[in-house]
This record gives C-alpha cells, sequence and structure tokens, in this order.
C-alpha cells in the first residue's frame, strides 16, 4: 500500500468534528495502509489535556470500528496533544519545536498536513502564524484543509482568500465540501459521461427541469449559536448545494481529471444568472420552522431552540429557481431546496425528462383516458440516506386495452457496500495528501458562489419576514410549492 509521510496538524483538535470525523478516518487510512508508521498527529486546541488523555479520546472515537486492543494502541501511540491559544504568537513555537521533533522521529521529510476544524473568524491568525512562525517547512509538501463556512459574503471570502494566499498557493488549499466526498455526488459524473443515453439527452431539448433536495428532519440541535448568524442559504446553498448544481450542469471535461473538471465547473456557476432584485423576490423563497407534529412526535419552534433570538428572522429552509444562461441549459429551470425539520431527511437530485409530443394513447378505444399528458421520465439520484438511482418510465398496464402505467427502474447500493465503503472524509482526507483536488472547492467556485448568493441575501436583508412560516415535521412553506406551480411542475419527492 502507497503509505503516506505525514504529519498532520489539527486545529481544534478537541471539537466534534475532529473527534466525530477526522480520528475515525485516520485510522480507516491507518487499517488500509495509506498511513503506517510514518506518521504523527498534533492535536492542539485550548483545554490543557495531556498526551495520554489524548490517546484515551482519540481511542474512544474509534471504538466502533472495532479495532483489537494493540492495534487501537499502535494507532493512538502517533498521537500528540499540545495546549495552544491559537491567537497567543509564542504557543506557535512550541508547535513548531514539537513539529520539528516528531518529523525527525518519524521521518515525515517536511511532509505537513494542517487541518483547521475550528470556527471560521481563527483561520487568517492560524495561518499568517505557520507562515510567520516558519511551521512551514522548506522541504516536503505543505498542504492546509480548510472547514466550511469560507467567508459570510464575497467581501469577507475575499480577504480569508488573500491572507491565505500569502502563506499558501492555490494548489495547496484543500476547502473541504464533504459533500464532494460522497459516492453518490462523485457518481453524477459517471451517470453523466459514462452513460450515452443520458449525456445524449442532457440539455434543454429533452430535459424540463432539474430538481435538487437536500432535507433535513433534524433541527439546529446544539448549533442554535452558530446557524443564527448563518441560515440555510449560507449554510447550505452557498456551498453544497451550488456545488451539486455545477455538477449537473457542466459540459462534459476532455479528460476526467482535476483541471479539467475545474474548469468546466467554474463555467458552468459563471453561467447561472445573478439575479436582479425583482428577480430574487420572484424565484426564491425563505421558511422558519414554527412547532409541529410528525409521527406523535411534537417538535418546538425554531425561534425556542436554545442559543436563538426569539426574535429570529434567520431562515431555516430555501427554496429557489436557479436559470443558466447558455445553449444547454437555457430555458430549463434548476429547483433548489434545503431546509431544517422537514418530514424526512434525504438528499436527492430528480432530473425530470419533457414528455413525448403526443399522447396517442390518451384516444385509445379500449380504454379511453382523459388525461391528455403522461407521467415524465425521472431520473433520481439518491444521495443519502440510502445511496443508488432510479427510472421511471411508462409501460403498458397489463390486460386488455391499452393504457399505461408508470414503472420504476431502480438500483440502490447494498448496506453492506455503503457500510463498507469510506466515509467522505476518509476519501477527501487521502485525496488531499495525494495532492488531488478534484473533490475540493477552488477560490473561483467560492467567488462565484458568493456572488450569486450574495443578491438574494441583501434582497432579502431588506425584506422583513413572515416568519415562522411552516410547521415542523411537514416539507415546507406553502410559497416552496407555489414557486413550481406557477410553472406548471411539481416538486418530485419519491422513496
Ligand atoms: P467545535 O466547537 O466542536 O470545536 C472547536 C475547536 O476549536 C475545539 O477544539 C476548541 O477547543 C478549539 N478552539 C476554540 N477556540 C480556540 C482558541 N482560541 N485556540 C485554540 N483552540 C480553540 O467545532 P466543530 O463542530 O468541530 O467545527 C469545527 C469547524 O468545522 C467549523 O468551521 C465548522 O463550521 C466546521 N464543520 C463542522 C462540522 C461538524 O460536523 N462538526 C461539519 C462541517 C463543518
Amino acid at each position: 500500500m502507497n503509505e503516506k509521510n505525514v504529519l498532520f496538524t489539527i486545529f481544534g483538535g478537541t471539537g466534534d468534528l475532529a473527534q466525530r470525523k477526522l480520528y475515525p478516518s485516520l485510522f480507516r487510512l491507518y487499517k488500509k495502509g495509506n498511513l503506517s508508521e510514518h506518521f504523527a498527529v498534533i492535536g492542539t486546541a485550548r483545554r490543557p489535556w495531556s498526551d495520554e488523555h489524548y490517546r484515551e479520546v482519540v481511542k474512544g472515537t474509534i471504538e466502533t470500528l472495532n479495532p483489537s486492543a494493540e492495534e487501537a494502541e499502535r494507532f493512538a501511540s502517533h498521537f500528540y496533544y499540545q495546549s495552544h491559544d491559537v491567537n497567543d504568537s509564542s504557543h506557535y513555537q512550541t508547535l513548531k519545536e514539537l513539529s520539528d521533533r516528531l518529523d525527525e522521529k518519524y521521518h515525515l521529510n517536511g511532509n505537513r498536513m494542517y487541518y483547521l476544524a475550528m470556527a471560521p473568524q481563527f483561520f487568517g491568525t492560524i495561518v499568517s502564524h505557520l507562515k510567520s512562525q516558519k511551521i512551514i517547512t522548506e522541504t516536503g509538501f505543505n498542504r492546509l484543509i480548510i472547514e466550511k463556512p469560507f467567508g459570510s459574503d464575497f467581501h469577507s471570502a475575499f480577504e480569508l482568500n488573500e491572507k491565505i494566499r500569502q502563506a499558501f498557493p492555490e494548489d495547496d488549499i484543500f476547502r473541504i465540501d464533504h459533500y464532494l466526498g460522497k459516492e453518490m455526488i462523485q457518481n453524477i459524473s459517471a451517470i453523466r459521461f459514462a452513460n450515452n443515453i443520458f449525456e445524449s439527452q442532457w440539455n434543454n431539448r429533452y430535459i424540463d427541469n432539474i430538481q435538487i433536495t437536500f432535507g433535513e428532519s433534524l433541527g439546529v440541535e446544539d448549533r442554535g449559536g452558530y446557524y443564527d448568524h448563518s441560515g440555510a442559504l449560507k449554510d447550505m446553498v452557498q456551498n453544497h448545494i451550488l456545488q451539486v448544481l455545477a455538477l449537473l450542469a457542466m459540459e462534459p471535461p476532455v479528460a476526467f481529471s482535476e483541471k479539467e473538471i475545474r474548469s468546466e465547473k467554474i463555467k458552468a456557476l459563471k453561467a447561472i444568472r445573478i439575479y436582479e432584485k425583482k428577480e430574487v423576490l420572484e424565484n426564491f423563497v425563505r421558511g422558519q420552522y414554527a412547532a409541529g407534529q410528525l409521527d406523535d412526535q411534537t417538535f418546538k419552534g425554531y425561534r425556542e431552540e436554545d442559543n436563538v433570538d426569539p426574535q429570529s428572522t434567520t431562515e431555516t429552509f430555501v427554496a429557489g429557481k436557479f436559470t443558466i444562461d447558455n445553449f444547454r441549459w437555457s430555458g430549463v429551470p434548476f429547483y433548489v431546496r434545503t431546509g431544517k425539520r422537514l418530514t424526512e431527511k434525504g438528499t436527492r437530485i430528480n432530473i425530470v425528462f419533457k414528455q413525448v409530443p403526443v399522447n396517442v394513447f390518451k384516444t385509445s378505444i379500449d380504454e379511453p383516458c382523459n388525461d391528455p399528458t403522461l407521467p415524465p421520465n425521472v431520473l433520481t439520484i439518491y444521495i443519502q440516506p440510502t445511496e443508488g438511482f432510479s427510472f421511471t418510465l411508462n409501460g403498458k398496464k397489463v390486460g386488455q386495452g391499452f393504457a399505461t402505467d408508470p414503472i420504476k427502474l431502480e438500483y440502490r447500493n447494498s448496506a453492506e457496500m455503503v457500510e463498507n465503503s469510506p466515509e467522505a472524509y476518509e476519501k477527501l482526507m487521502l485525496d488531499a495528501l495525494n495532492g488531488d483536488s478534484t473533490n475540493f472547492s477552488h477560490w473561483e467556485e467560492v467567488a462565484q458562489s458568493w456572488h450569486i448568493v450574495d443578491v438574494i441575501r441583501q434582497v432579502w436583508d431588506q425584506v422583513q419576514p413572515d416568519f415562522p412560516n411552516y410547521k415542523a415535521g411537514s416539507m415546507g412553506p406553502e410559497a416552496a410549492f407555489e414557486l413550481l406551480e406557477k410553472d406548471g411542475f411539481e416538486w418530485i419527492w419519491q422513496p
């Protein structure tokens, strides 16, 4: 196995992300041999932990992966803890000394991965110190993995980017969007570019509309403080949804390489129309959940959640229509919606194909049909919690006559396959170790996404919303359904 010699420095090493995702992912890479003898991890955060305590915590985070006691011990022995306030310059000196010592001990050749698993207001400070305190090595690679959110609008993202670029070149910056590590998001390209039946129809002549739903059944849980300053538009649309949209809308790359895919994604994002105020009001709706009920469970309203302003006007739901002004997509609406406390957790993409020009069956002599339209062919990509595809066709109803019946062809990855396939974070960390940034967001993508979203935010900020406007446990406000109805469509939500 291709072993990587590397030192990981995880800023925010005691945090939720590090414990739930990063340590288990590193362990999986260890089990597969991508990490073996020549790696070390420094966890840094404010708490005054010892190495021993840190290693116990790390072992606890991998328990569900059933390592043997010896394996867990060996893995955890590579972890070191450094108590550190990221605002305090003197701490970086201690960090540098520990880094250099571990580099020597494990023969790491100066290879460094810095993972910023902390609140975004610290990103700029950490990166500046990595450079000024000469923690960045002169030999080996130095790569930065940075969590979302990348800025809170174009202006702040630009400033952050300028700061980071003073220490790291673009090729060494890995802006993580964990959706891009998900199996079925990566599968979008396989479906499109390995199946002529779809790629030949992937345009405005054959596709009526495209729908992207990121539904969450949970509320804000313990993230009320963060979420109340963000809202669904910035938390979901600016990053995950626009990334998925770019993968669906981009032109076929000339090769499946980082450079080619990136350039096509950027072009697709640049073709998304930046709306005028009137267009924002026509094409985007927002919502906030009120108390509600589902299957005998009752839920409180958003404004009653912990750390949320009781008068909050933050949206917990967004639905909207994006318009792409290019030859391929002119006239095809891309509907997106995302929200908290919806009926069901589910991320799905529906490609709704145009109907046949004439329904010849409507005049069937045997069984006259009053409905002149047929249900559309729909390709559904199930991202999570189940993974797979379905495709609906119209077949003949069994028996006498010629009525038609929709038939669904389905494929789902088995539970075993899902269980055994690498986690998004594991895949993305390995990509970063390999220096492959295909599944990360390039600055130009981030910048364009903010341009698209900023105008929506600015228009909304001028209008007081009538919140709350949907019940917890429903599929969002009425206005989200009307958005499609006025275009003659409806949301598709197939099980
Ligand atoms: P968290 O609050 O659980 O952890 C924050 C960490 O930062 C802790 O280790 C804390 O000790 C440390 N810290 C705070 N102030 C510090 C200081 N001055 N000096 C040194 N250390 C300090 O947060 P989290 O949920 O782990 O999220 C971290 C980042 O990852 C955020 O940017 C978040 O948006 C992003 N993110 C998290 C998740 C998730 O599932 N938790 C998912 C996607 C993105």
